[in-house]
């Protein structure tokens, strides 16, 4: 049996956003932490757009400071184009209160910035670390972790967060996975010295590209604060061509069909290797148990679109952090009503954006060039990540977006 070595209120599996601010939060409110996180920082992560929303959140774990100092890319909204047809929400004019900017983000630079705020704030950060198995009981839940180059050993916790991301950890061992709604797509990305002069185009925002003829296919262009940028498509997996073993080729062969982003891309450096991830959409039975919580991916992703992973993960870790510390205080929270509903309340507005955007409905609205002030204004607010504010008709009725599409097509 392998050594047990020591117990802790909380272990949060992964070191990710979700992992960092959950650990965070918790330390503020008194409790002792241990992240277990499988890799060494600064990584690789995809997910480079941050969203307005998640500014709220990090305030509230004492990272924004850290975040606005590390010189990340100023974002102030989200760029749209179909071949040379073009418009731009600006978040600032958005009807929800709140933050209307952010950032773009090298995520091994923000994870990091993150994970070392939650580590200055009292958590306890073993890197290295994979975990491996669980065993819940009454008294609390054991963890198997696989250091690297050492012995195995056990940590007990009172109770388990997973922020393990695309690991799963969780769902996979307590066979909690559940297909995703969403159709299986490929994203083949990379970062790019990206050369770009043209006045058209604003660093200030992410440029999301549809492709002129294909409008499943899109792309994105996410430019940071080094004169570097990161750019990928995505495209349903029936029409990845598996036997074309060049990535960058293809990669490249789409952004040449893409009318304006072949443009701004023209003096582009491809000097990375690439990238591809597929099959990333998916789904939980439940996001909480007797004794943990799924946090970010870990529980449901939707789909890269809009960028909303992040600021997901970040309100996951936010809300299971608060619903724990009122269990910890005896007040026996329901974790049904206090988590899982509360957050999945937003991932269905999103869910209501990524359907109609993949059915054309929402491409309509974008690039009609009828729609009023108001209604780009809402629309606005859930592109900046306020997909929980019940205020905005676009969240309380996400129905209205049909009704909206025949407007706009009339
Ligand atoms: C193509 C694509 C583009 C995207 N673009 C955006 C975007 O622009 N903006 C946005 O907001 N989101 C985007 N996302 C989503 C974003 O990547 C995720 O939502 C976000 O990273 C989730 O954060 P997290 O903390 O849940 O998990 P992660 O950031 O994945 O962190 C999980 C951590 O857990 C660790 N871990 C895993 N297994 C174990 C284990 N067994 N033991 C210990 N540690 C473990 C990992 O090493 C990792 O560090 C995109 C996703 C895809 C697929």
């Amino acid at each position: 049996m392998a050594e047990l070595q020591g117990r802790y209120d909380v272990i949060v599996i992964g070191a990710g956003p979700s992992g960092a601010v959950a650990a965070a939060s918790l330390v503020k409110y008194g409790y002792r932490v241990l992240i277990l996180e499988r890799q060494h920082f600064p990584r690789f992560s995809i997910g480079e757009s941050l969203l307005p929303q998640s500014m709220e959140f990090l305030e509230q774990a004492g990272m924004l400071q850290a975040v606005v100092e590390a010189g990340f890319q100023h974002k102030n909204g989200a760029a749209f184009c179909r071949g040379y047809e073009y418009d731009f929400f600006d978040f600032r004019q958005k009807f929800s209160a709140g933050w209307g900017t952010t950032y773009q983000v090298q995520r091994s630079h923000f994870d990091k910035t993150l994970a070392d705020c939650a580590e200055r704030q009292g958590a306890e950060i073993r890197y290295g670390q994979t975990v491996t198995a669980i065993e819940q009981s009454e008294s609390g839940v054991t963890v198997d972790v696989l250091p690297e180059n050492e012995a195995p050993y056990r940590v007990e916790a009172e109770f388990l967060l997973d922020g393990s991301g695309f690991g799963r950890v969780l769902p996979r061992l307590l066979k909690l996975e559940k297909a995703s709604t969403l159709g299986s797509r490929i994203a083949l990305f990379t970062h790019v010295e990206d050369n770009i002069s043209d006045p058209r185009f604003d660093r200030n925002k992410i440029l999301i590209t549809v492709h002129p003829s294909v409008p499943e296919i899109w792309y994105w262009l996410i430019p940071f604060s080094n004169g570097r940028a990161s750019t990928g498509v995505v495209l349903p997996r029936e029409l990845f061509d598996e036997s074309s073993m060049d990535e960058q080729a293809t990669l490249q062969g789409y952004i040449a069909e893409g009318g304006m982003l072949s443009e701004f891309l023209t003096h582009a450096v491809f000097d990375t290797p690439m990238r591809k991830l597929e099959g990333y959409s998916s789904d939980v039975e439940q996001l909480f148990g007797e004794r943990f919580a799924l946090l970010g991916n870990a529980g449901e992703f939707l789909d890269p679109v809009f960028s909303s992973g992040v600021t997901i993960a970040l309100k996951s870790a936010t809300l299971a952090a608060a619903t724990l510390h009122r269990q910890f205080q005896g007040l026996a929270p329901d974790w049904k009503q206090e988590y899982e509903l509360p957050l999945r309340t937003g991932i269905d507005t999103f869910r209501v954006f990524v359907d109609g955007w993949y059915d054309g409905r929402l491409q309509n609205v974008i690039f009609a060039d009828n729609k009023s002030e108001s209604v780009k204004s809402m629309i606005s607010s859930i592109l900046a990540g306020y997909a929980w504010d019940s205020c905005n008709p676009y969240v309380n009725e996400p129905a209205r977006l049909s009704t909206l599409a025949e407007l706009c097509r009339g």
